[in-house]
């Protein structure tokens, strides 16, 4: 069994030749390209079934980028499945509620209760930890890591390649050709901040043109996601920095409460958003892609790390006895689900950055469905929140 013909950017110490070998149970072998959320769930699935699995991560060590992640029931079900649910406790903060608030004034809109969702708990926690978590139940099930390995899914030979390297994949190119982005007219900034106590409840503070969402991480942090309108570009990669006082600036004229977050800014990092379609082919011959390498999505929804965890237990579980029907089923299963999120994600920048007279009209509506039916929110969720792939 061989696992790379010819890498680029590797490291001495992750000379793959040699770790290359057939796996302890079915004897078949998987090469992952990319170890994020959605690759290392997916090393993990099929370590849990047998394959010998190997991960390539072209950065120096596992960990992420400085941001918060809510994990929600859906994508809940599947680490729990994987055995993670207690190490997941330790990490993070389960959520009681989603609350929409007015950004200018300060007021809460509506409050949504996350006590009433069924299943795992909604969490808060740091993208960092999860992948600790993940990393750290692949290596006990003998996954072999390569750090520093940069490498393209097309020099790798294995029972199955899988690209799962994130929204600039290579692998989704080789298989549906170069996509055609477009900017959609909104950045985005990200910080966490120091806020000891804060309540463990999202606040998604709406002004016109612009909102943030808020939530409390562990150790006392909060994570901070704005979004701002603009006809200027920026770019797409999670990395840029940018000087804090130019998000304090399009949100100087906020209220009291998040003005005081945001006062608390030090580091910040600006990004565009981009809109990708649904990548047309998942996989060919014994190549396929997962998560934002087949579908990105805009971080209005907070799905695209779920949908990457849905993904990669369903590819997995599809090909645990035929690769080759599996990965039809795993498109076939997969596509029209994150279709119908992403379209959600997209409808939620509109609704949250009304203005005027639309502004008004929408926020009493939210109050009063909140006062007369308070699940209604969480009801109009459970396409998203109550599938179990792992039935
Ligand atoms: C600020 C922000 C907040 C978000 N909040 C949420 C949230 O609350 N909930 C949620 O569900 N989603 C959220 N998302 C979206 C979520 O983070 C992504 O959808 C998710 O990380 C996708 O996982 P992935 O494994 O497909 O790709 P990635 O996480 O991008 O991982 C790809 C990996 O592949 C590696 N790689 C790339 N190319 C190569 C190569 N050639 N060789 C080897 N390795 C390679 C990269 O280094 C990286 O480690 C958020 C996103 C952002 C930016």
């Amino acid at each position: 069994m061989s696992g790379v013909k010819k890498s680029t950017a590797m490291t001495d110490d992750s000379k793959i030749e040699n770790s290359a070998s057939g796996g302890p149970e079915t004897g078949r072998h998987i090469c992952i390209v990319g170890g994020g959320i959605g690759g290392l769930t997916a090393a993990l699935g099929f370590a849990q079934r047998g394959f010998h699995v190997e991960v390539f991560e072209q950065a120096p060590a596992l960990t992420e980028v400085g941001a918060g992640l809510q994990i929600t029931p859906n994508g809940g079900r599947v680490l729990n499945a994987l055995g993670l649910d207690d190490a997941l406790d330790r990490v993070s903060i389960t959520a009681q509620a989603v609350q929409p608030m007015d950004a200018l004034s300060g007021r809460a809109v509506t409050r949504f209760d996350l006590s009433q969702l069924d299943g795992p708990p909604y969490r808060f926690m740091h993208r960092a930890d999860l992948i600790a978590v993940l990393e750290k139940a692949c290596r006990a099930l003998g996954v072999t890591i390569h750090l520093g390995s940069a490498v393209d899914s097309a020099d790798l030979t294995a029972d199955l390649v899988i690209g799962a390297e994130g929204i600039k994949s290579g692998t989704r190119a080789a298989l549906n050709g170069d996509a055609d982005p477009f900017f959609t007219g909104q950045v985005a900034w990200r910080a966490i901040v120091d806020a000891p106590n804060a309540d463990p409840v999202a606040q998604i503070w709406m002004a016109p043109r612009r909102h943030v969402v808020t939530y409390p991480l562990p150790g006392g942090r909060v994570n901070i996601v704005a979004v701002q309108e603009r006809a200027q570009w920026a770019n797409e990669g999670w990395n840029h920095r940018d000087d804090a006082a130019n998000l304090r600036q399009v949100f100087r004229d906020v209220s009291p409460p998040l003005m005081s977050l945001l006062s608390k800014v030090e580091t910040v990092h600006l990004w565009g958003l981009f809109r990708h379609p649904v990548a047309q082919h998942w996989h060919k011959g014994r190549v396929a892609i997962l998560g934002d390498a087949a579908h990105p999505t805009l971080p209005f929804l907070a799905q695209g790390a779920n949908l990457a965890i849905e993904d990669a237990w369903v590819l997995a579980a599809c090909c645990e006895h035929d690769i080759d029907a599996g990965l039809v089923q795993y498109q076939a299963e997969r596509a029209p689900r994150v279709t119908r999120a992403i379209a959600a994600a997209n409808a939620n920048a509109r609704k949250y950055h009304l203005s005027g007279i639309a502004r008004t009209v929408a926020h009493t509506g939210l109050k009063i469905i909140g006062f007369v039916a308070p699940n209604a929110f969480l009801d109009r969720m459970d396409w998203l929140y109550d599938l179990d792939v792992t039935e």
